[in-house]
């Protein structure tokens, strides 16, 4: 059989894993940092107490029984022309390296969070915490309930970046978390946006009327491009000074991509259905690290996990397809302006199946939302993962 090689095992990589080790059409082997996957969607949640760790963290022995190698390392390097992986057993050395020769190879890693093209962010990066990290968001949640007053600065860079309205989630959180503790009046709260509107647009307009009842100042197309101990600097030259920031840097494909010629910032791929890359057959693309004409959420990492799936069925000479197309739904906690630990979310959903894409939205917040967003994540992690979180 034909060895398939995933670099990555999260939605994107384990969706391509689970459909081909169900099929028994090849072996696989995941290559991935850690051995626990730490799903996204409601880690903001982790801030309010709504959210717990270990809900949301899944190992991957239970989908190792149907015939997934999970093999655990850094991925530092690929070799697409000799078909061959390096990897090294930390993610902070490059000592022991391995190398994993591959018959197909689907590079899943997600991405990596970029703060070198912000002045100055080596020196004080241990001041910028943020959602996005499951080590820093229990930073910033020690910082929210500890601090007494000062300025909050939350900031989202260019899109496309991971999942676009976790900025607004943390800004509503923080507002909501603050108001809880009976010390709201003590902060204030700037959120930052170097696009021209909160992300995702189509919700932009229910954000800034939530922002303006919760106190929230907006500022859009500021772009952070230094930082220092006590202020960020924006491109136009404005200065913000912070006391707790929490700012999400850059988001890009990792260096081994680059390095590669597999693409620049994102790895290209022929299209969105063809996720191979132009140069290679053999290599493909999935998830947050392919360049897509679409918003990098959990929903389009895992369609394009099984497109890239397809795709290796079909090299392998089967003509069974799983039917997908590229299509989501979302959900953004919008935290509770009042002040309640119990976060209230918005709506919105793009179908790209159809000429123009259909969109939908119900930006009236509500419990039940954030309710039936954790019902869609615990049910992908039972998908991906093989079992479901028993309390
Ligand atoms: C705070 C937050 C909130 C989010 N909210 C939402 C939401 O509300 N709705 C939504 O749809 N999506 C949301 N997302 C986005 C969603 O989680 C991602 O889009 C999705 O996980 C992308 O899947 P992926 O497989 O590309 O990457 P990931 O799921 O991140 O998986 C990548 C895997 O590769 C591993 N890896 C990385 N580099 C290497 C390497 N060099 N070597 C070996 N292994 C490596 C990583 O450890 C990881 O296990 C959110 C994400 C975050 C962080």
């Amino acid at each position: 059989m034909k060895n398939v090689i995933i670099v990555g095992g999260g939605i994107a990589g384990m969706a391509v894993a689970n459909t081909l080790a169900e099929r028994k059409v090849a072996n696989i082997n995941v290559i991935t940092d850690f051995p626990f996957y730490f799903a996204g969607p409601s880690r903001p949640l982790l801030l309010t107490n709504e959210q717990k760790y270990e809900r949301i963290i899944r190992g991957y022995e239970e989908a190792g029984k149907k015939g997934i190698k999970v093999t655990f390392g850094h991925v530092i390097k690929i070799d697409p022309a000799n078909r061959k992986v390096y990897l090294s057993e930390t993610t902070t050395s490059n000592s022991s390296l391995r190398e994993i020769e591959y018959d197909y190879l689907v590079i899943a890693p997600g991405i990596v969070f970029d703060g070198s093209k912000i002045n100055g962010y080596e020196k004080v990066w241990h001041k910028n915490t943020t959602v996005y990290d499951i080590g820093r968001i229990n930073v910033l949640k020690q910082r929210i309930w500890n601090a007494t007053t000062g300025r909050i600065i939350v900031y989202a860079p260019k899109a496309p970046y991971r999942c676009a309205p976790a900025p607004t989630e943390t800004a509503m959180l923080i507002h909501t978390i603050l108001k809880y503790r009976g010390v709201r009046e003590k902060f204030e709260i700037i959120h930052i946006d170097a696009n021209d509107k909160t992300q995702p647009p189509a919700i932009a307009d229910i954000v800034s009327q939530l922002y303006q009842k919760a106190g929230i100042n907006l500022v859009t197309n500021q772009e952070i491009v230094e930082i220092n101990e006590s202020e960020v600097i924006t491109k136009s030259g404005e200065k913000y000074k912070y006391d707790i920031l929490a700012m999400l840097e850059p988001n890009r494909a990792p260096k081994f991509v680059e390095e590669a010629e597999l693409g620049k910032e994102w790895m290209e791929v022929r299209s969105p259905q063809d996720l191979r890359s132009p140069k290679y057959d053999d290599v493909l693309a999935a998830g947050d690290v392919a360049k897509l004409p679409y918003p990098k959420n959990q929903e389009i990492a895992f369609e394009s996990g099984l497109f890239a799936a397809n795709k290796i069925l079909e090299m392998l000479g089967y003509s069974e397809k799983v039917p997908v197309q590229y299509a989501f739904v979302g959900w953004a906690y919008m935290g509770n302006v009042e002040g309640k630990l119990e976060t209230l979310s918005v709506r919105f959903s793009l179908d790209f199946s159809t000429q123009p894409p259909k969109a939908s939205k119900d930006t009236e917040p509500k419990r039940d939302y954030t309710l039936q967003k954790d019902n869609w994540e615990q049910a992908y992690l039972e998908r991906l993962f093989g079992y479901k979180y028993i309390n």
